[in-house]
């Protein structure tokens, strides 16, 4: 019987992931060997600080503070460091020195994806990183291998576990921004610093990763328009859920044809009403989903945990044996590919329906006067429900309108709610949300 080879996996980093994705790697050895058809040897675990208490216990022995030099004698190297440096000059080294590169870090791809994209190709070796979107959830892989024979035409993705329990927590309990954030960070949900989960920054590095990947176009963060849901009250979800929406934060990518027929790909952050029964709005707590529409596939959905160690190891290790795989069969390394060429769209172009909060007059012919002024612009109201309130110190009775809109575009919009706001009978504009899956 021949030997079975050996290769040299070289890990970067023992925190969250780092130190499950070794436990799996020493625990399960011999199953991973077999499904790999090489015996997966971890040769050494790079970190910051030697004397740091470790999730897992593992050999001393294994541990370095000394990465380029791990780095230089990898078959294969596992990078679960995050931040920009020094992970991004230690994958370009090892991409360099032919080893397969699986990484987690989603900041850095979307920074920098392409020079690291060009280095692997260049090298012919793999560049790995599922467990960049979504954790555990087997999304990447999907929308590059599985779905390459068809047209995708949106991704509509809750990939921020952080901000999905916030607004989960909100939609559930009525509760402020400020106190469901507290909640989540005492579950430890979100860090002490909650700024890239809060205000769409982590969503977005996603997003242009699936817009990546689903259009065969390299999108870049710059092209991504993001906004968090610091700005979302409890008075917005429980208008919402009055309506019969909830409130996600979406990452969205999807393809816009404009009237001449030329295409673009609009992606984008942004809080979203869903109406209830759409398959989005089952994803409660800190789960992620993503949600895919194919031209011939039609509707797909991808549902499981997006964040935590363990579920992102898995991620991470499938992407291990995978690129270990190739490397024992030869044949070309897998890379993304990027023959779409379809331009990056502002988000002015962006075309969705709209829910427009308002506070108005109670008097006869305010509904007609805002009817026409939506009119004017171009924007069709779907649906209008009125609600009339009266402060308890006040005679005078003020109205709440709920405007549902058909599809607009982002500047009709825009132009509709600043004429509105000019109108004397208008009290107040009291939330402008988008809405998707109507
Ligand atoms: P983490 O707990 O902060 O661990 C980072 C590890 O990297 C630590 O072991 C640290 O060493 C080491 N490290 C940091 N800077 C280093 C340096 N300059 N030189 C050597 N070692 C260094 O991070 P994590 O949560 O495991 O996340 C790792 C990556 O996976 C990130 O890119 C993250 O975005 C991604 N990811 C994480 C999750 C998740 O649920 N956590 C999910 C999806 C993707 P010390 O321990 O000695 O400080």
């Amino acid at each position: 019987m021949t030997e079975m080879r050996t290769l040299k996996v070289a890990l970067l980093g023992c925190g969250n992931v780092g130190a499950q994705v070794a436990r799996i790697l020493l625990e399960d050895a011999d199953a991973l060997a077999a499904r790999t058809g090489a015996r997966l040897q971890l040769s050494g675990i790079a970190v910051r600080n030697l004397d740091t208490k470790r999730d897992v216990e593992l050999p001393q022995e294994l541990f370095t503070t000394d990465a380029e030099t791990l780095v230089k004698d990898a078959d294969l190297v596992i990078e679960l460091m995050g931040g920009i440096e020094p992970a991004r000059t230690l994958i370009l080294a090892a991409l360099r020195n032919g080893a397969c590169v699986v990484t987690g870090n989603k900041a850095l791809l979307a920074q920098d994806g392409p020079t690291l994209y060009e280095e692997a190709d260049k090298a012919g070796v793999q560049l790995s990183y599922e467990a960049a979107v979504a954790g555990a959830i087997p999304i990447l892989r999907p929308i590059r291998d599985s779905l390459s024979g068809d047209r995708i035409t949106r991704v509509l993705g809750i990939v921020n576990g952080t901000t999905n329990f916030i607004l989960d927590q909100m939609d559930s309990t009525g509760a402020q921004f400020a106190d469901a954030l507290a909640e989540a960070q005492r579950l430890g949900y979100a860090e002490a610093d909650p700024t890239a989960d809060v205000e769409g920054h982590d969503a977005a590095a996603k997003a242009a990763i699936l817009a990546t990947l689903s259009f065969h176009t390299r999108f870049a963060l710059e092209n991504v328009y993001c906004e968090g849901i610091t700005a979302v009250s409890a008075a917005d979800i429980a208008a919402a859920k009055d309506a019969g929406f909830v409130i996600k934060l979406l990452a969205i990518a999807e393809k816009l044809v404009d009237a001449d027929g030329a295409e673009g790909v609009s992606v984008r952050v942004h809080p979203t009403l869903l109406p209830r029964e759409h398959p989005l709005a089952a994803v409660r707590g800190a789960f992620n989903a993503v949600f895919i529409e194919a031209e011939n596939a039609g509707e797909l959905m991808f549902y499981g945990q997006g964040a935590g160690g363990t579920p992102t190891a898995s991620a991470v290790l499938g992407d291990l044996v995978s690129a270990a795989r190739r490397l024992v069969l030869g044949g070309p390394q897998r890379t993304e590919t990027t023959t779409g060429h379809v331009p990056a769209l502002p988000i002015d172009a962006a075309a969705t329906s709209y829910y427009i909060g308002l506070d108005v007059a109670d008097q006869p012919g305010v509904l007609a006067r805002i009817a026409q002024l939506f009119a004017e612009h171009g924007v069709s109201i779907e649906t209008l429900r009125q609600a009339v309130h009266r402060e308890p110190d006040s005679v005078q009775e003020s109205a709440e309108l709920r405007i549902v809109t058909h599809r607009a575009s982002e500047a009709a919009l825009a132009a509709t709610v600043e004429a509105v706001k000019g109108l004397d009978v208008v009290n107040s504009v009291t939330s402008v949300l988008r809405v998707e899956g109507v």
